[in-house]
């Protein structure tokens, strides 16, 4: 991972019942316009990629998780609604890396948006500014195929 990182960021649901803190997260988030995050989030799913050993959750008893694929699965406060990460489930669902929702940090001076995914996905009636990445979702999963270990942070 060669991405400039962040030290020492916390984070909420809307409810405060579950609490995160991020030991170290880069200082790139995504924004991804696939249907799924379109549905879970209410627009494009933004999220930033927080390695499972990095990440400290408290309040765990009201998380609960949806597999929303064959390959991931969604976390919520169960009583707030708010979201608060998908992880991939292959290969490994025990230390996957969360791809934190933004929105749930405390602070988010420094994040910037690098990439955006399934562009072709995205309605017509708003747009991200700014000069970055831009895949199509054939574009994003013929890179997710050259990739031998699957998904990493590299990659995303
Ligand atoms: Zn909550
Ligand atoms: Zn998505």
């Amino acid at each position: 991972m060669n991405a400039e990182m962040i030290t020492g960021r916390s984070g909420q649901c809307l409810c405060g019942g579950v609490r995160i803190h991020a030991a170290s997260l880069p200082a790139h988030m995504h924004a991804c316009h696939c249907s799924m995050c379109r549905r879970n989030s209410g627009s494009a799913g933004m999220t930033v990629v927080v390695a499972h050993a990095d990440l400290r959750i408290e309040g765990a008893e009201h998380i609960t998780t949806y597999p929303s694929s064959d390959w991931a699965a969604r976390s919520f406060c169960a009583r707030c609604g708010a979201g608060l990460w998908y992880r991939l489930t292959v290969p490994d669902a025990e230390t996957a890396d969360y791809f934190l929702s933004v929105g749930i940090l405390d602070d988010l001076t420094g994040l910037s948006l690098n990439q955006e995914i399934y562009i072709d996905q995205k309605p017509a009636g708003y747009a991200f500014a700014g000069d970055h990445d831009r895949l199509t979702g054939d574009e994003f999963e013929a890179l997710l195929q050259a990739s031998p270990e699957g998904v990493s942070h590299d990659d995303l």
